[in-house]
């Protein structure tokens, strides 16, 4: 149910929430019980980019898109080793 904002002539403001159908264009003030006006407000799309929005997007993709390895990897983009030349290295203990 959406929250809409009222103002009154005393200068109280406060939210409201009504059905979409039933929102009145007028209302009693909850402050001081005067004729409070509907207010138009930019709706709240700025919080849908912040961290925590991407957080509950991301866990929900990772419930039906894990990020699972699905494939070895082949074996040109592996690291390649590094074999050393100096016969001394084959007398160093091995790991
Ligand atoms: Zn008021």
């Amino acid at each position: 149910m959406p929250s809409y904002t009222f103002r009154c002539s005393e200068g109280c403001h406060f939210d409201a929430l009504f059905s979409m159908a039933d929102v009145p264009t007028t209302t009693e003030c909850r402050a001081c019980g005067g004729l409070a006006k509907r207010v138009i407000t930019a709706p709240h799309l700025s919080a849908a980019g912040n961290a925590a929005f991407q957080l509950l997007d991301h866990s929900a993709r990772s419930a039906h898109e894990p990020a699972v390895v699905d494939r070895l990897p082949s074996r040109g983009s592996a690291r390649p080793q590094r074999v050393t030349q100096n016969p001394l290295h084959a007398k160093l203990p091995r790991a």
